[in-house]
């Protein structure tokens, strides 16, 4: 796609990212085969191509109406069409910068910036958002039942302790995040057993707090990067120490800390260590993988048939991180017998904070994500993030895992 971009940003870094990734567009869309909100709303303006089109007209210096907002904040940025894009669009990236134009030319008014002002505090201070998941447990029936049934419930008398990490040299690092901790603070004391019998201490540095996605994706970019410098920092030292990984047990969170290197490529002081911090990402999966040699026989060693289950790969996992097929080598490994599940590639509605933003289109996504985990009657769902986990577990009646957990259970 030819472009002409306009003085305001065509010389600045982030006009030429932009530049560079319309240039590679061809047109073809093969992209919007598989883009969730296409097949939704069947508007090629809710498809990649027509969302590139619309920010190459914003870049170009046309003016921002309210459409090309509403077209933009549809998109769940769930990357399937950069899986399926033969050209290598980065599709994600051009995303991010036309969002931020479009904020800052057309500023949100009334109770749309209300909403995303309360999600961007509250989400991402931990001890806040727990506050609140305990006062809203107590209050449960009070609440809208969209808000009522994310809560899970209180799992903490059931939590099996972290093993104590003094055993072994090899030392990784992982990432409380901002709502895990409190909606599913088993997932990190799983992976933290798990990777104890790999021989991997597993640590966390409490000065370190959420990855930046949750206000990246609500366009408060600058608070994002802040957010992201914070957490270089706190694990700097670490680093410094020598730290195998820093293992991210929410794919979401995974996805975004790989891309600290792109974010703050700009950045004199912190783009070096930011890339560093990227290629130190992992996702459990791959950790766990890396030693599937000595970690599948100890599980065919176990011969228990645990029962059908459904794998959910979440977006950020299969089109994000690239990983898949992963987790289901392991959960077969364990006992599980893995059903088929239609339309794999397909958003579960999920997205961040796009099921309390965009309600509509995620509850259609979520049931039909749903009608496709269950046609084969799994037993359990088991996925890779906390945002899909909570998300489709509010919606069905099965009981809806992460992974690490039932692998940690598997070896128990
Ligand atoms: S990121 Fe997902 S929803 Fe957005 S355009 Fe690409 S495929 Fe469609
Ligand atoms: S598949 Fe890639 S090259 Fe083709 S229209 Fe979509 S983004 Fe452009």
């Amino acid at each position: 796609m030819d472009s002409r971009l306009a003085d305001f940003i065509r010389d600045t870094p982030a006009g030429k990212v932009a530049g560079e990734i319309i240039g590679k567009c061809v047109h073809c869309g093969f992209c919007t085969a598989t883009c969730p909100t296409y097949q939704l709303l069947g508007d090629e303006l809710d498809g990649p191509r027509g969302r590139i089109y619309l920010i190459k007209q914003v870049l170009e210096g046309k003016p921002v109406s309210e459409k090309t907002r509403l077209h933009l904040d549809r998109c769940l940025t769930c990357r399937s069409c950069e899986t399926t894009c033969p050209s290598g669009v980065k599709y994600s990236h051009l995303l991010d910068i036309g969002r931020q134009v479009v904020e800052e030319r057309l500023p949100r008014k009334g109770g749309d910036a209300l909403m995303r002002g309360l999600l961007r505090e509250t989400l991402t201070r931990p001890g806040l958002f727990g506050t609140a998941v305990k006062a809203g447990r107590m209050l449960r029936p009070l609440l809208p039942s969209g808000l009522a049934d994310k809560l899970p419930p209180d799992a903490r008398e059931e939590l099996r302790p972290w093993p104590a990490p003094g055993g072994h040299q090899r030392r990784m690092l992982t990432l409380a995040g901002c709502v895990q901790p409190a909606l599913a603070p088993n997932i990190n004391a799983a992976t933290a057993r798990v990777l104890d019998r790999l021989g991997v201490a597993l640590v966390e540095d409490a000065k370190a707090g959420c990855c930046g996605a949750v206000r990246f994706h609500l366009n408060d970019q600058a608070a994002a990067r802040d957010d992201m410098r914070r957490n270089i920092d706190a694990w700097w030292p670490h680093v410094e120490g020598g730290i195998e990984a820093i293992v991210v047990t929410a794919s979401g969170c995974g996805v975004q800390v790989r891309d600290y290197g792109h974010v703050l490529a700009d950045d004199a002081v912190y783009a070096e260590k930011a890339s560093k911090i990227s290629n130190l990402c992992r996702d459990p999966l791959e950790v766990v993988a890396a030693a599937r040699d000595s970690l599948l026989p100890v599980l065919a060693a176990g011969k228990q048939r645990r029962g059908p289950l459904a794998f959910h790969s979440p977006c950020t996992l299969q089109h994000g991180l690239k990983i898949r097929g992963v987790a289901e080598e392991l959960l077969a490994a364990a006992g599980y017998d893995l059903v088929p599940v239609a339309d794999g590639h397909l958003c579960c509605g999920s997205a961040g904070t796009y099921s309390l933003l965009q309600p509509e289109l995620s509850l259609r996504l979520r049931d039909n994500k749903l009608e496709a985990l269950t046609a084969a009657s799994p037993q359990v769902v088991a996925t890779a993030n906390i945002g899909c986990l909570t998300h489709l577990q509010a919606g069905c009646t099965l009981p809806v895992r992460h992974w690490i957990e039932l692998l940690d259970e598997a070896l128990a």
